[in-house]
């Protein structure tokens, strides 16, 4: 079986990757507790107390399509996810690739890519390589004939707002027609011309992104960004590409502690990935009901969840540290949750 021919076999697929500690980690004197030992398989030791106030290790296994060890780079991660999902778009399908995982745990760095050079894995990162890619089959003589034309479109959701990163952030409304047909109001659909044009979009929309925050993480990582390349044939949706770099989904937030906007923050994040949740496992159940209305995001990739030819797949990011144990385990949950039955 080829590489392809495992993936487009599935609607949904589900990989997991860990980052390598970092130096406040080490500093901190951390200790990694995830290992990944190949073949889709995560290994996660928890240490835990007995009553007595022994310590043990509670061992878990965890299962998923791919698994991708701390030596992994963006560019490999990129081939057994995303890549093969280029074709369905081309093919006249729907695609979307997510990134999901706690804050620091990697979202960006393998969508966005890291172009800080501190980091000694590959810089670009999915959404580059993603559009070389688009650029690369559109030269190919079997989809020159049809035509195709490539645009942009690039998003925050913040607390269930629209805020377009190609137009200075501008609020932007979503409204559903009686067909149900969601449309985002005003959204800069840009045209490209070739991967550097796209390529360009991302830079100006991840600064974007980031501006105008006082604390280095703040707001970006509590959005989610959508990056999508759309396929036109005289000018109807041919297909569309959705990769999403969700916002944090931490666990421990403090409730005492936090302040009114930071709960509602949480309250909506945990909302929307819940939709998530329902409406991926309702894609790999061929249900009818699509509970797309649950939030925002759902509601904008609406189109995503229904179709013949729709795919999916979720990356989840995990932090190997022992102090972020209880968000790991709730993300190495999430994912198993999605996953096709
Ligand atoms: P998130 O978007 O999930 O909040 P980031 O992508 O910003 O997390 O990653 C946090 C930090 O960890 C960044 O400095 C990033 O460069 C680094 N990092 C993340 N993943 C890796 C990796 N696989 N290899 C090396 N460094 C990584
Ligand atoms: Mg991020």
């Amino acid at each position: 079986l080829s590489l392809s021919d495992t993936v487009e076999a599935h609607r949904i697929c589900v990989c997991v990757r860990k980052r390598p500690l970092n130096n406040k980690e080490v500093t901190k004197k951390d200790i990694d507790v995830v290992s990944i030992p190949g073949n889709g398989t995560l290994l996660l030791h928890e240490p835990k107390q007995k009553v007595d106030l022994t310590k043990y290790l509670d061992n878990q296994v965890f299962h998923f399509d791919y698994s991708f060890d701390e030596s992994s780079t963006n560019d490999l991660v990129y081939r057994f996810t995303a890549k093969p999902l280029v074709q369905t778009i081309f093919d006249g399908g729907m695609a979307t690739c997510f990134a999901y995982g706690q804050t620091g745990s990697g979202k960006t760095h393998t969508m966005g890519g890291d172009f800080s050079g501190k980091s000694q894995n590959s810089a670009k990162g999915i959404y580059a390589m993603a559009a070389q890619d688009v650029f690369a089959l559109l030269k190919q003589r079997r989809y020159s004939s049809l035509d195709l034309c490539p645009y942009v479109t690039f998003f925050e959701i913040y607390n269930s707002k629209v805020f377009d990163l190609l137009n200075k952030k501008a609020k932007l409304r979503v409204l559903e027609d009686e067909k149900q047909q969601v449309q985002v109001v005003g959204l800069q659909e840009m045209y490209v011309s070739c991967a550097e044009d796209v390529i360009k979009m991302i830079e100006m929309g991840s600064a974007c992104r980031t501006s105008g925050q006082t604390s280095a993480n703040a707001n970006s990582s509590r959005s989610h960004a959508i990056l999508q390349v759309i396929l036109r044939r005289r000018n109807q949706v041919h297909g569309k590409f959705s990769l999403v770099d969700l916002a944090g989904n931490e666990r421990g937030i403090d409730v005492r502690s936090s302040n009114r906007q930071t709960l509602v923050e949480t309250a909506e994040i945990n909302r929307s990935l819940l939709a998530l949740k329902e409406c991926i496992r309702s894609l790999g159940m061929d249900s009818h009901h699509i509970p797309f209305r649950m939030s925002k995001l759902t509601q904008v990739l609406r189109d995503s969840f229904i179709g013949e030819n729709s795919r999916t797949c979720m990356i989840a990011m995990v932090s190997p540290g022992m102090s972020s144990c209880d968000s790991t385990v709730n993300t190495l949950r999430y994912a198993d949750r999605v996953k096709e039955l």
